[in-house]
């Protein structure tokens, strides 16, 4: 039997793909959602595949992503919820956040969600500015962001997620450190800030290859990083992980999952579980997920079990890319102590007892990580069993 403590939910439909996306996304402004659940459900059946009556798991966490879960409705979150409940749990003390764009978030869909259980929105604005939502390929513009926002907070929403992204090309205006504090003035509880990355199989990625855009360099990159770190934590946020900002007390209960080795399900195209050690995905795009479930094939794309070197090198990461950082006894061997204290007069390392990366020490995290690995590789220091010994 499984038991995730959280579980993800991929509702793969968008009113217009955005130039940058490349996730598992599918072009609907109305989804199909008698479709979308009925393929669900043999998602679900696949996992619970038991004898007798299905006894119900419990959990802790449930997030709704996409995607465009507000594109759902109140009617087709209701049907969602109601599928979710002949195979799990909840009571209220669940963290159960939805995703939502602000073109599509009403008064009524925020009203609906709350009465449903819906207690943490995420909002994918991006920025509060025209330019950079125009050439971004967004279907919002400023006003509606700020809407959506004054929505969900008068719907009652003390937890509000924004995602924001930046490393945009220099020749698009963008007023970055005004797009961080409108999210703060309209009331975010959390901060999400992303990256841009020109994808391959993306208009954006076509653009770069072609010549028409040019990326910004690593230090804009890192100093616009950097800003949002100086900005939020003034503004008392705590910069908890790489890209994640939260009131104290707010940080992401279900994305702490992912990051502390515990076990979650996900389901819909694309979902990621992680559960026994072994990590298994979902068949990617849409319309195969759907042709595959009506035709009683498995949805299972593919799974991996990571050896002993890379559950090491994936548990020294995943510590190290939230302020719990390290164990000090995971970080062993002599050359240690001597790297370690070249990371502090860097700046990358700050000054508590466990090994915690500051924001410079986050913009080389990929590099840190694999260095403190192989230290433990020579020396077996980290523990490598997936979960925190
Ligand atoms: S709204 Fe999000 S998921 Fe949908 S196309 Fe844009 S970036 Fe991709």
């Amino acid at each position: 039997m499984i038991t995730p403590r959280g579980l993800y939910v991929h509702v793969p439909f968008c009113a217009k793909r955005c130039h940058y996306c490349d996730f598992s996304v599918a072009h609907a402004s109305r989804p199909p959602v008698a479709d979308y659940l009925r393929a669900l459900e043999v998602d679900l059946q696949e996992w619970f595949q038991r004898d007798g009556e299905p006894e119900r798991v419990p959990i802790e966490t449930l997030f709704i992503g996409g995607g465009t879960p507000s594109l759902l409705g109140v009617e087709g979150m209701t049907a969602l919820a109601r599928l979710l409940q002949r195979h799990f749990v909840w009571d209220h003390g669940i963290e159960w956040t939805a995703e939502a764009n602000p073109n599509s978030l009403s008064r009524e869909l925020a009203d609906g969600w709350r009465r449903l259980g819906v207690n943490r929105l995420s909002l994918g604005v991006q920025s509060f500015q025209a330019e950079p939502l125009d050439w971004l390929g967004r279907l919002h513009g400023p006003a509606e962001a700020e809407r959506a926002m004054g929505v969900a907070r008068s719907a009652g929403f003390d937890r509000m997620n924004v995602d924001l992204i930046f490393g945009l090309p220099e020749d698009v205006r963008r007023d970055w450190i005004h797009d961080l504090e409108r999210a703060v003035k309209l009331g975010a509880s959390h901060v999400s800030a992303y990256g841009l990355t020109a994808e391959p199989r993306t208009p954006l990625g076509r653009w770069v290859d072609l010549g028409r855009v040019t990326m910004p360099g690593d230090s804009r990159y890192a100093d616009e990083y950097l800003q949002a770190s100086d900005v939020l934590v003034r503004e008392g946020f705590e910069h908890y992980e790489v890209s994640n900002f939260a009131r104290p007390g707010d940080s992401s209960r279900h994305n702490w999952l992912y990051w502390d080795g515990s076990e979650y399900l996900g389901v819909g195209p694309s979902a990621h579980s992680y559960l026994g050690g072994e990590r298994i995905w979902n068949v990617f795009r849409w319309d195969r997920y759907r042709e595959a479930a009506l035709g009683g094939d498995s949805l299972r794309e593919g799974r991996e079990r990571p050896d002993h070197d890379q559950r090491r090198l994936e548990r020294v990461w995943l510590d190290l890319r939230t302020t719990r950082g390290l164990d000090p006894a995971d970080v062993v061997g002599p050359e240690a102590d001597a790297r370690l204290r070249e990371w502090r007069a860097q700046g990358w390392l700050g000054t508590e007892a466990r090994a915690r990366l500051t924001p410079a020490g986050w913009l080389r995290l990929d590099a840190l990580a694999a260095e403190v690995a192989g230290w433990a590789n020579e020396h077996g220091g980290v523990n490598g069993n997936g979960s925190k010994g």
